[in-house]
């Protein structure tokens, strides 16, 4: 396996849930570690820009109206197939069909309001990584696994 890093962001409604602790615990308790940190509020060009692939739908204008509401915390993760892992952890875009035990099963409101993002791909992780993360912000290799 490879070791790689996706972006994960805590979307609104979870942390409105005051859950950024326990969904930080379930990365690290699969060997996903943080090492990249930040919270913020998106703007618009900033969730057109996750969300670019999606501008068209129906759903855009509730995407972004929430994806602004609030706070969001962006994670950078870095683990072996951490890509494909986190969003095994994350679990399916729609509530409903999210597996028991996954974040989006325990903390999603909707589809919309789905608790968290996971990067899609290695190109849309690091593409995403560093449209919000400076080199220096960036901590790979400090910690071992
Ligand atoms: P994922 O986040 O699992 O990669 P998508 O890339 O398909 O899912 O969609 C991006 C985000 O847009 C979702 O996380 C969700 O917040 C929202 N979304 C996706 N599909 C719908 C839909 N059919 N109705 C409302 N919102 C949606
Ligand atoms: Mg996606």
């Amino acid at each position: 396996m490879i070791l790689e890093y996706t972006l994960s962001i805590i979307k609104p409604n979870a942390i409105s849930k005051h859950v950024i602790g326990d969904i930080i615990k379930r990365f690290e308790n699969n060997e996903l570690f943080v090492v990249g940190l930040k919270m913020m509020k998106l703007n618009f060009h900033q969730v057109l820009f996750i969300y670019n692939e999606h501008k068209d739908k129906l759903f855009f204008n509730d995407l972004l109206k929430f994806m602004i509401s609030n706070p969001v915390v962006l994670l950078i993760l870095e683990g072996y197939d951490a890509i494909n892992r986190n969003r095994l952890i994350i679990g399916h875009t729609n509530p409903v069909y999210s597996a028991i035990g996954t974040i989006r099963k325990d903390y999603a409101d909707s589809i919309t309001e789905n608790a968290i993002h996971g990067s899609a791909s290695k190109e849309a992780a690091n593409r995403e990584i560093y449209y919000f993360f400076k080199q220096d912000e960036i901590y790979k290799n400090n910690i071992s696994i």
